[in-house]
C-alpha cells in the first residue's frame, strides 16, 4: 500500500489533472494498491478564507467567490468528461456550492463566523477537488471511489488546527480499507469530531491525512507530489540555485517545515517516523525525478548545514517589561 497525495497546484485545473492521471495510471499497472489524497484546487482555500472575512461584511461581496469556485470545478468538469458523464458529476458539484451559499447565507443574516463555521466553509475545498479527481479519474480506473475524510480522521475541536484522536482514527481508517476495496480518493486537510462537527488540521494539512492514513494503513511509502523537486536547500521561489536535497532524517525535516519550508506540513513527519515509513516528495511536473527521500537516517550530509528556511510576517511582540533582564543571581 502506498499513500499518493497531490497538493492544490497538482490538482489546479483540468490540464494538471491529467499529470496526475498520467502518474496514477504507473503506479496501478505496478500495483493496484493505493491511496489518493487530494487537496483543494490551488488558491481555492485562500478564496475561502477571504470569504470567510468577508461574510459577515457584505453577503454580496462573496457572491462573485462562490461563483468563481464553482465555476473552476465545473470547467475541470466539462473539459475532462463527456457529455454523457456530464450531468451526474455537474449536479455534485452544483449541490456541494449550493450548501456552501447557504452556509455563507446563513452565517451573514447571524453576522459573524465562528471558528466552527469557518471549518466547515473551508472543508468544501477539498470536498469539491477530490469529488472531480474521483469522478474524472473513473472514465479510465473503474474501480475508484470518493471518500470523505471526515469519516475516518477523528478529532477533537480545536477548530482551525484540531487534536488528532488517533485510537479512533486508526480503527475506523483500518476498518473502512478492509471493507472498502480499489483506489480511494480521500479528502485533505479535514475530519470530524466525535459530535459530528467538521474540522481542519491546519493550512498544508492535506500532508498530514496522507501521514496518518499511512500509518493507520501501515503503508510502504507515503509520497507528497508537489510542485518543485522536493525538499530544497532554500525556497525556491525566492532563491534561484536553491538545490534538491537526497534526503533528511524525520528530525530535520521537521526542524526545516517548523522554520519555514512550507513544501511539507510540520506534522506529517510523526506518525510516518513512529512507524519508520519513508516519505517521498515528488514533482507533479518532473514526475520521473527521483525527489527527496525523508526516513530514519540522515543521508550522506558530511556534516553540513542542509538548508536554510524564513519565516515571513513574523513579530515578537512581548512588552519591554517583560524583557528585562534578571538579577545575575537569578539566572544561574
Ligand atoms: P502543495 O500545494 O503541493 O502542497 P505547497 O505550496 O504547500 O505545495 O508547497 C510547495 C512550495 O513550498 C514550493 O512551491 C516552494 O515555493 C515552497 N517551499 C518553501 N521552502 C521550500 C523548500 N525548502 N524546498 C522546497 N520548496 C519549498
Ligand atoms: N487546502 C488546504 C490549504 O490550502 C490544505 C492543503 O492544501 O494542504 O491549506
Ligand atoms: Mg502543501
Amino acid at each position: 500500500m502506498r499513500i499518493l497525495k497531490f497538493g492544490g497546484s497538482s490538482v489546479a485545473d483540468a490540464g494538471q489533472l491529467k499529470n496526475v492521471s498520467a502518474i496514477v495510471k504507473t503506479y496501478i499497472s505496478r500495483s493496484p494498491d493505493l491511496v489518493m489524497v487530494v487537496s483543494a484546487q490551488s488558491g481555492v482555500t485562500d478564496d475561502l478564507v477571504k470569504l470567510c472575512s468577508i461574510i459577515p461584511i457584505d453577503f454580496s461581496a462573496c457572491e462573485p467567490i462562490l461563483t468563481h469556485i464553482a465555476q473552476r470545478h465545473v470547467a475541470t468538469l466539462k473539459e475532462l468528461l463527456p457529455a454523457l458523464q456530464q450531468p451526474a458529476a455537474l449536479a455534485e458539484v452544483l449541490s456541494l456550492c449550493k450548501e456552501l451559499n447557504d452556509i455563507a447565507k446563513g452565517a451573514s443574516l447571524v453576522g459573524e463566523v465562528t471558528a466552527r463555521t469557518r471549518d466547515l466553509i473551508l472543508s468544501f475545498g477539498e470536498r469539491l477537488s477530490a469529488f472531480c479527481v474521483s469522478a474524472v479519474f473513473k472514465l479510465e480506473i473503474p474501480n475508484i471511489h470518493f471518500a470523505d475524510a471526515r469519516n475516518l480522521i477523528r478529532t477533537d475541536e480545536t477548530f482551525g488546527y484540531a487534536k488528532v484522536n488517533f485510537t479512533e482514527t486508526n480503527k475506523r481508517v483500518q476498518e473502512y480499507f478492509a471493507a472498502n476495496k480499489g483506489l480511494q480518493v480521500v479528502t485533505g486537510f479535514i475530519a470530524s469530531s466525535e459530535s459530528g462537527q467538521t474540522t481542519t488540521l491546519g493550512r498544508s494539512g492535506s500532508d498530514y491525512t496522507a501521514a496518518i492514513l499511512g500509518a493507520a494503513l501501515t503503508a510502504e511509502a507515503i509520497e507528497i507530489w508537489t510542485d518543485v523537486d522536493g525538499v530544497m536547500t532554500a525556497d525556491p521561489r525566492f532563491v534561484q540555485e536553491a538545490q534538491h536535497i537526497e534526503q533528511l532524517s524525520y528530525s530535520e525535516a521537521m526542524e526545516l517545515s517548523h522554520f519555514g519550508a512550507k513544501v511539507i506540513f510540520p506534522a506529517t513527519m510523526q506518525p510516518a517516523m513512529v512507524k519508520s515509513i519513508p516519505i517521498w516528495v515528488k514533482n507533479t511536473f518532473n514526475p520521473t525525478f527521483k525527489g527527496t527521500l525523508i526516513c530514519d537516517t540522515t543521508g550522506a550530509d558530511n556534516g553540513f548545514v542542509k538548508g536554510i528556511t524564513s519565516l515571513k510576517t513574523l513579530r515578537l511582540d512581548t512588552p519591554m517589561k517583560k524583557c528585562r533582564l534578571q538579577p545575575k543571581t537569578e539566572l544561574k
